[in-house]
């Protein structure tokens, strides 16, 4: 039979369950806070220019392509993918960086050139990444966090060794270039925790990186919030904006009702992909299945200091995606994990898209996107943000030997308070809750309210975790879930 199911928040992991529960003949709507969809992948627009204001690798295609394949659809039948080359640059010095290129063969004499017989290992290293990433993005990615026995199989208990040791442990057996081995660490960065936290099963990382690529939908990462925007709407969504959640009605340990602007409207199902803590926090007290204790043992990725930026002119000696590793990678570490305090030597991402969609900026001009990582909850001022913005910008001017000070057009600034005031994000957290070992799938907050019938979780705090892909698999599994539960 129909039911009715309603969905806060429009991010990527809400936008795709909409379409699965849709697909299943659902009467679905989705609620969104902001005037616009997409969360934390919200798209920008000033003066001609245009930013995506989260997400901007496309990492992992094949998850793209398989989410479309479930509707028998293709990514072609959305969206144009371009594959980045180089796929970024890494900066260590003044005008002194590593450029990784599209292609392994590439890599590989990279790397020897830096580091004697490391292309060999770079080899084997990226083989085994690949075994993972066949076992853990095919299949246990794809598993609801239900039970451990999820995470036993033939092939994971071939790799029991892989969840003692550490991607950062592993790594430093290998290769012995500090430079060679940041740019290893790197990637295990988006999965929100420390390279020397992070299990080294998920070496997988360096597959999607190094295997298969960095690719860039033709005009940004909204590209993509528009397509899947556009396939729930062929399957009979609703969407509304400016429809902020106010309250969860719970009778009888179920929920059967939200509340938006004072009015009641009721569900068979309320599906959250809004940021968990804050959706427990529309739950009276009694409803909520974590304590706020829980919460604050949590290792939360990383918030981010974030700066649009509009100049009046090219940007010379630079790519697409650009990593600034020149300073401390460990201290700026320590300062978002260990003793969380503003950096004094910042790390930063830096990103053009201007340089490969001409339309994301005015002719002869350049938008460009930079971040600083910061730890959850720090305490954010228009002060502080000025000084990071400074920072950066002098050091970027150094390091690609050019000035851009005096070209820009406009800069806007996101920062843990805006993560808080715009998304409702627990400490302002931009990435949502680490992939520790004990922070992985059955022991990720639960998909399916512990407490409350047909009250339902999804996004990047649940399973499998944080990114645009996961989002995506996180939205199937919960439709998956929801389903089970009508025919039970
Ligand atoms: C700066 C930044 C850079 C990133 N870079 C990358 C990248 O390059 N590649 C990658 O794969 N991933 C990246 N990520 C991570 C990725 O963007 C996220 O993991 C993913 O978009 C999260 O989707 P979600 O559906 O879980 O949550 P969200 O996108 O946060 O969606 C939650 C939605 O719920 C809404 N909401 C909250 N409260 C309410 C309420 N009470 N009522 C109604 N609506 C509500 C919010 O407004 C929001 O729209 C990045 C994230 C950020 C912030």
């Amino acid at each position: 039979m129909k039911k009715t199911i309603a969905i806060i928040g429009s991010g990527f992991s809400a936008l795709a369950a909409s379409c699965y529960l849709a697909q299943q003949g659902n009467k679905v709507t989705l609620y969104e806070k902001n005037e616009s969809i997409g969360g934390r992948a919200r798209q920008f627009k000033k003066e001609g220019f245009t930013f995506d204001m989260g997400p901007s690798w496309y990492w992992m295609p094949d998850v793209f392509e398989r989410f479309f394949q479930d509707f028998n659809k293709k990514t072609t039948d959305y969206y144009e993918l371009i594959k980045l080359n180089p796929a970024y640059r890494v900066y260590f010095g003044v005008d002194d960086f590593i450029s990784i290129y599209d292609n392994l063969e590439e890599i590989k004499t990279t790397f020897e050139s830096i580091e004697k017989g490391s292309g060999h290992e770079l080899e084997t290293f990226i083989k085994q990444a690949k075994s993972n990433y066949d076992i853990a993005i095919k299949d246990l990615v794809y598993r609801p966090g239900v039970s451990p026995l999820e995470l036993i199989t033939v092939e994971t208990t071939k790799k029991l060794n892989q969840f003692f040791s550490t991607v950062s442990t592993d790594i430093r057996k290998k290769f012995k270039n500090e430079r060679l081995i940041q740019i290893l660490e790197f990637p295990v960065l988006f999965l929100g925790a420390k390279p020397t936290k992070t299990p080294s099963f998920y070496n997988f990382m360096n597959y999607a990186d190094f295997g298969l690529g960095t690719w860039h939908p033709k005009t940004g990462m909204f590209d993509v919030v528009r397509s899947i925007e556009k396939l729930a709407l062929e399957l009979g969504v609703t969407i509304e904006t400016n429809a902020a959640i106010e309250k969860i009605v719970v009778e009888n340990k179920t929920a059967t009702a939200i509340v938006i602007n004072g009015k009641t409207i009721q569900a068979d199902v309320i599906l959250s992909g809004a940021d968990y803590h804050h959706t427990e926090t529309l739950l009276d007290i009694e409803h909520r299945a974590y304590s706020e204790k829980y919460w604050e043992s949590r290792v939360f990725a990383p918030s981010s200091l974030l700066f649009f930026v509009g100049f009046d002119k090219k940007i010379e000696n630079i790519s697409h995606h650009a990593l600034f590793f020149d300073v401390d990678f460990n201290q700026h570490a320590a300062d978002i994990y260990d003793e969380p305090k503003w950096p004094d030597a910042p790390l930063f991402y830096a990103n053009f898209p201007s340089k490969t969609d001409q339309s994301a900026a005015p002719q002869g001009k350049e938008s460009g996107f930079f971040l600083i990582p910061l730890a959850p909850g720090i305490n954010d001022s228009e002060a502080l943000r000025e000084e990071y913005f400074k920072k950066i910008i002098t050091r970027f001017e150094q390091l690609t030997q050019q000035e851009i000070k005096n070209n820009i057009i406009f800069k806007r600034s996101f920062c843990k308070n805006d993560f808080v005031t715009d998304y409702n994000a627990y400490k302002g957290n931009a990435y949502g809750m680490a992939n520790t070992l004990l922070q992985t799938a059955f022991l990720r907050p639960k998909l399916k309210s512990k407490k409350v019938r047909n009250l339902y979780f999804t996004g990047q705090l649940t399973v499998p975790g944080p990114g645009v892909p996961p989002a995506l698999i996180s939205g199937k599994l919960v439709a998956e879930l929801i389903q089970k539960s009508f025919r039970s």
